[in-house]
């Protein structure tokens, strides 16, 4: 596939939904790709990043940062407490916002650190019991907290079960943002991007899609 394609095909499915070609950021997930790939997408001038591991951040984007301007890396995966300084200070955005525990975590590192990425709660719009993400019944009162704690809400997250129609997800997952007056849905992998964009995506997380299958 790779990146020219990715965003070709992004632009259609944005043109086709009517929406303006900058409604949606393609966010280029780089985790366990080989540091040659990553740097080849740089050099073709991407600069939006995801990764699902603090660890694994941390080892790869501050040199690649030092090399290349304007970098901004999102985390994709879970967080735990333990790491949310680190990854505060790795990265722009966390997608995983996902309980209390963490949520009261980074209020106070945001205090202490003055300043904050951007933040959106991740939804476990399929109910899945191994999968992260504030139950969709518990979303409203869950983002009602993280305002209470000043949190610098962006939007909503969603991962779909593997077996199911992304779309449904991807309307429910809309549904939350709208009733809760957030603008940022993050949304839509590889195999259903089209389908997230169709549906108001405004981040979509593409990775083999553009670096091809993960080593
Ligand atoms: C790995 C990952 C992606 C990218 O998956 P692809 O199928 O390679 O596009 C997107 N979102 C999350 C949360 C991921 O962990």
């Amino acid at each position: 596939m790779g990146l020219t394609q990715i965003k070709t095909r992004m632009h259609t499915a944005l043109e086709q939904a009517g929406r303006a070609p900058d409604a949606a950021q393609l966010i280029a997930v780089s985790k366990m790709q080989p540091d040659a790939r990553v740097r080849a997408v740089l050099d073709e001038g991407h600069r939006v990043f995801g990764e699902n591991k603090v660890q694994e951040a941390a080892g790869k984007w501050p040199g690649f940062r030092e090399e290349f301007d304007n970098v901004t890396v999102h985390l994709i995966g879970p967080l735990q407490s333990n790491k949310a300084r680190q990854a505060m200070e790795l990265f722009d955005a966390i997608h995983s916002i996902d309980r209390p525990k963490i949520a009261q975590t980074i209020a106070r590192l945001a205090q202490e650190l003055g300043h904050c990425p951007d933040l959106f709660v991740q939804v476990n719009t399929g109910a899945e019991p191994q999968k992260a993400g504030i139950l969709p019944q518990d979303a409203d009162a869950f983002i009602t907290d993280c305002r209470r704690l000043d949190l610098p809400l962006q939007g909503v997250m969603c991962i779909p079960p593997v077996d199911e129609e992304p779309s449904l997800h991807f309307a429910l997952l809309r549904k939350i943002a709208q009733r809760n007056g957030l603008t940022g849905l993050s949304m839509g992998m590889s195999d259903d991007f089209e389908r997230a964009l169709a549906l108001g995506a405004t981040h979509i997380r593409v990775g083999s899609a553009i670096f091809g299958a993960r080593t």
